[in-house]
């Protein structure tokens, strides 16, 4: 569904309206495309005193062919704004973050990147140095919405001996993969993550399954692993057979049909893979999704129990046969899709809230069970996206979805999906137990 407001605003003339009326501003966000530069400008890299991770990220960005620089002239714009905050233990120390963004805050280009490094809270040495680090949640979630023109903040907190597993996530939030994702808060573990031989091409040798493939999310997700190199089989409904063979065709992968709430489902699918020249399943996404909305007191028991099987029984069902029967190896990802309604609960969605708060749970509770074996398991929580479903909302609901974000616009299916790729990265070996927002740091489902 086209945003004409936001094709409008970006015109000759809705350019003047906009400033004119004080109208919502979306901005043209960067996204990536293939060939692009990490970055459209020079890297100001700042850190307090004491710091781990600024050499290691100097090291890392000059690797990526960033220009790295710690300080500029007034009037040059830099692409990025990147501060090492892992030397700060205390509050009254807050001030260098002060020191380092006020001067700088009108030196970023549109579409640039606040990034920020942290230790978890929970690995620090000390109450006050958890304090201190708890407090930069705070500064990059209102820097997102302070700062405008597509910018994203983001904190990263990277845990002590994990410096060298930062790598795939700072070229995802630097790049422009990262275009609708602020506001975040990422945790880097410390397990090693070895470097794929091709950042274009992280995925190549992978396999990778893509639940709900046949369009929408789902089908960006089939494209956009198989651009980075994976071989994807692509599944959905019988019903959907023709788009399915259509987003097969164009990723030159596999078309799968299965329903996944049919009781043999995960039984037929773990027979198909184990069958295949992989022997199992690299990259498992779990897609598909449906709702079926009405407040509670109205809601049939048929729509409760659909959501329920399609979004939060079936993957589970999924996974643990394939866990049981060894058909996802060491190296494995497994990445759900949630929904900013399971973080905050939504009006008429209890059903659907339920099972992606649920999704939220599967992360949380396998993260540190499938370390063990090598897998990670993450999640993307989606916003507002311009896709089939909320092309179907009400206008006024959808106008708020679309505006009421520090990007005023939604996002498309393509950013969802390379959040995914993110997660699928052999780099990303390191990135385990997150669900991070792909929403423009929505006001809604805060
Ligand atoms: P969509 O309805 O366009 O696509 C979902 C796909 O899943 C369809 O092709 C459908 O046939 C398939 N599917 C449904 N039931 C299935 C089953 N039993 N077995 C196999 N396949 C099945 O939806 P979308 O907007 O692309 O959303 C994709 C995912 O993203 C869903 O999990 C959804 O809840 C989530 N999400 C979407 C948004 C958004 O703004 N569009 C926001 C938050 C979360």
């Amino acid at each position: 569904m086209a945003d004409r407001y936001a094709n409008f605003a970006n015109s000759g003339l809705g350019r003047t309206m906009v400033k004119r009326l004080g109208l919502p501003d979306p901005p043209r966000l960067r996204r990536h495309t293939a060939g692009d530069p990490l970055v459209t400008g020079p890297v100001l890299l700042g850190a307090a005193p004491g710091g781990r991770l600024g050499e290691p990220t100097r090291k890392l960005l000059e690797t990526a062919g960033a220009e790295v620089t710690d300080k500029t002239d007034e009037g040059v714009r830099v692409s990025a704004l990147v501060f090492d905050a892992t030397g700060i233990v205390d509050s009254p120390q807050l001030r260098e973050l002060y020191d380092f963004f006020h001067p700088y805050a009108r030196a970023l280009q549109s579409s640039g990147r606040v990034i920020v490094l942290g230790t978890p809270p929970e690995a620090t040495a000390s109450p006050k140095e958890a304090i201190a680090q708890r407090s930069l949640e705070g500064l990059t979630r209102s820097i997102g919405k302070e700062f405008g023109r597509g910018t994203t903040a983001q904190l990263v907190y990277v845990a002590p001996g994990g410096e060298a597993g930062a790598e795939s996530t700072l070229r995802f939030l630097l790049s422009g993969r990262s275009a609708y994702v602020s506001g975040q808060v990422i945790r880097i573990g410390a397990a090693p993550a070895p470097a794929p031989a091709d950042w274009e091409r992280p995925l190549d040798g992978k396999l990778a399954l893509v639940t709900g493939a046949a369009r929408g999310i789902g089908a960006a997700i089939a494209r956009i692993l198989a651009r980075d190199g994976a071989e994807v089989i692509a599944l959905d409904v019988p019903a959907a057979g023709d788009a399915l063979a259509g987003v097969a065709n164009e990723t030159r992968g596999r078309a799968l049909q299965i329903d996944l709430t049919a009781p043999d489902a995960p039984a037929r699918l773990a027979g198909y893979l184990a069958a295949g020249p992989h022997a199992g399943v690299d990259i498992l996404v779990h897609n598909a999704g449906i709702t079926r909305d009405k407040t509670i007191a109205r809601m049939s028991a048929d729509r409760w129990d659909s959501v329920i099987g399609v979004n939060l029984t079936a993957p589970e069902r999924v996974n643990d046969l394939l866990l049981e029967r060894g058909l996802i190896p060491s190296g494995g990802r497994i990445v759900g899709v949630a929904s900013i309604a399971g973080i905050a609960g939504n009006r008429g969605q209890t059903n659907y809230a339920t099972s992606k708060a649920g999704v939220i749970g599967q992360v949380q509770a396998y993260a540190p069970v499938l370390a063990g074996r090598g897998i990670t398991i993450n999640a993307v929580a989606p916003g507002f996206i311009e896709t089939a479903m909320t092309a179907k909302m009400p206008l006024g609901l959808r106008e708020a979805g679309r505006r009421l974000n520090s990007m005023s616009q939604g996002g498309l299916p393509a950013d969802v999906a390379e959040t995914v790729a993110w997660f699928a990265s052999p780099g990303s070996a390191a990135v385990t137990g997150n669900v991070v927002r792909v929403c423009g740091q929505s006001l809604l489902g805060a």
